[in-house]
């Protein structure tokens, strides 16, 4: 018997097909390499067919600036249930105060928490000093005075190279070009976070916001002490939960590591580890609320109603008891995982994971992370190459390798499969060496990959992956 999603997608893909063949034919090509391959994108994960379903509607079609009930357009009442159906169990699902469904993506996220402070301690200040209660009333002078302010304030996140995030003020974001910018980092011996240091780090530099979260730091943090940290020098603390916010949803991450009690404003994905739609969230206390609700216009056009239905929907599947046990195995896998590379031999940094992430350091094996991302590709391993503390191969080519668990376990891969999957990553780091440059000198970028492996490795993801379909319900033939 055909499924009501198998019914559905043939009909939409023949829509499109009669359009534009080609992105019709890239649709059903994502599904097929989605199916084949052995995702381990600690940042990527498998939507469901609901979350999925309801973002290709009409919801798209309307125009809804402003917030709930105060729209700049009219006609926005299925809108505004979408947005509060959302916002809704995004409030029950995290225990916020106050949630803003509307950013885009997790940048976005960020942006409108950066402004949100920047509008509640540095503007009303502006608008105190100036003795008036708008901004349009400044005089002219007063506007060059809080421009100033605002380019002069400062921000403190965790570096990059120990797993911060771009948008945490550095350069290429323009976190990193509005802010005076300093960073804390981890512990050189342990490769921890070490609260001693980050709360010296703060004394000295007194940022305006603190903002604690990560991309690629495989452990917990404990909130509540950032806080303190924070609120020592007065700092906002801001909690960027985009890569765990599925940890939070599901009840692995509470008391002190979970960071909506104690942050004053937390922002996140919404397609990570939370399994829902791309997109992002703001979540905040009463005080911020007015600023971050003006997210659209200040930083944001006007927001995607069916990506926030999609929010909705996958905020509801995440309410679900079913959820926490999801939450619960992607931590039991990637710790798994882990496991299974220290007894081969592979050197992890900060030796473990308490979260859905394993940053392994390739050193060890003599090759780039460039290296070992691209050898273990050709085996139809997908991983991204990162960072390691203190890296010397820098950036762009790296030491590191990150996997992470929430996909696979998703499709339902469990503990078993982790320890075959650290063993099928063993053998592609193991048999690559370093290639040279046409010239003949050693290349940080070209690998050499034993005879068979890529294949014979190949052949045992497929057989891996063959008990766990990918969208089951989905049948495209
Ligand atoms: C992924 C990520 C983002 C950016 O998310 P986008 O949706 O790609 O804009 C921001 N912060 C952190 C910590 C992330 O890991």
């Amino acid at each position: 018997m055909t499924s009501l999603e198998s019914t559905a997608y043939r009909a939409a893909l023949a829509a499109i097909e009669s359009v534009e063949p080609r992105i019709a034919d890239a649709v059903r090509g994502e599904l097929t390499d989605q199916r084949a391959s052995l995702k381990l994108i600690a940042s990527e994960n498998y939507a469901s067919p609901a979350v999925l379903l309801t973002m290709g509607t009409w919801l798209s079609d309307k125009y809804a600036e402003g917030v709930i009930g105060r729209r700049f357009y009219a006609g926005c009442r299925n809108i505004d249930t979408v947005e509060a159906v959302a916002a809704e169990h995004a409030r029950e699902l995290f225990g916020a105060q106050h949630a803003y469904v509307q950013p885009h993506s997790g940048i976005d996220a960020n942006l409108v928490a950066y402004w949100s402070v920047l509008a509640q301690r540095v503007q009303e200040k502006a608008l105190s000093d100036a003795g008036v209660k708008n901004v349009n009333d400044m005089s002219e002078s007063d506007w060059a005075q809080l421009r100033a302010a605002f380019g002069s304030q400062r921000l403190m996140g965790m570096s990059l190279d120990a797993g911060g995030h771009l948008t945490h003020g550095y350069r290429p974001n323009i976190s990193g070009k509005m802010f005076d910018q300093r960073s804390y980092g981890t512990d050189p011996q342990t490769q921890l976070l070490d609260y001693d240091a980050v709360a010296t780090a703060v004394r000295e530099f007194r940022p305006l916001i603190l903002v604690a979260g990560y991309s690629a730091y495989p452990r917990a943090i404990n909130f509540a002490t950032m806080r303190e940290i924070a609120d020592e020098v007065g700092a906002t603390l801001m909690v960027d939960m985009a890569h765990f916010a599925g940890l939070v949803a599901g009840k692995v991450f509470t008391g002190d590591f979970d960071p909506v009690p104690h942050a004053q404003i937390v922002t996140t994905t919404t397609h990570k580890s939370l399994r829902g739609p791309r997109g992002g969230m703001v979540l905040c206390t009463e005080e911020l609320r007015e600023h971050v609700d003006r997210g659209c216009p200040m930083v944001l056009g006007g927001p995607i109603g069916n990506i926030m239905a999609a929010k909705a929907v996958a905020f509801a599947e995440a309410r679900r008891p079913e959820f926490a046990t999801y939450a619960q195995a992607i931590v039991d896998n990637a710790r798994a995982l882990a496991e299974g590379l220290l007894r081969r031999g592979a050197t992890l940094v900060t030796g473990g994971t308490d979260n859905h992430l394993v940053l392994i350091d390739v050193t060890s094996y003599g090759i780039t992370g460039r290296q070992a991302e691209d050898a273990l590709l050709a085996a139809n391993i997908v991983t991204n190459r990162n960072a390691v503390p203190a890296d010397p191969n820098g950036a762009w080519f790296t030491s590191g390798v990150r996997v992470g668990t929430p996909a696979l376990t998703t499709r339902g891969l469990g503990v078993a499969e982790m320890d075959e999957i650290a063993d099928l990553i063993h053998t592609v780091l193991q048999a690559t060496s370093p290639g040279t440059t046409p010239a003949g000198a050693p290349s940080k970028a070209k690998f050499v990959l034993a005879d068979g492996v890529a294949e014979r490795v190949s052949a045992r993801t497929l057989d891996l992956l063959a008990p766990f379909p990918l969208y089951p319900s989905v049948d495209l033939t």
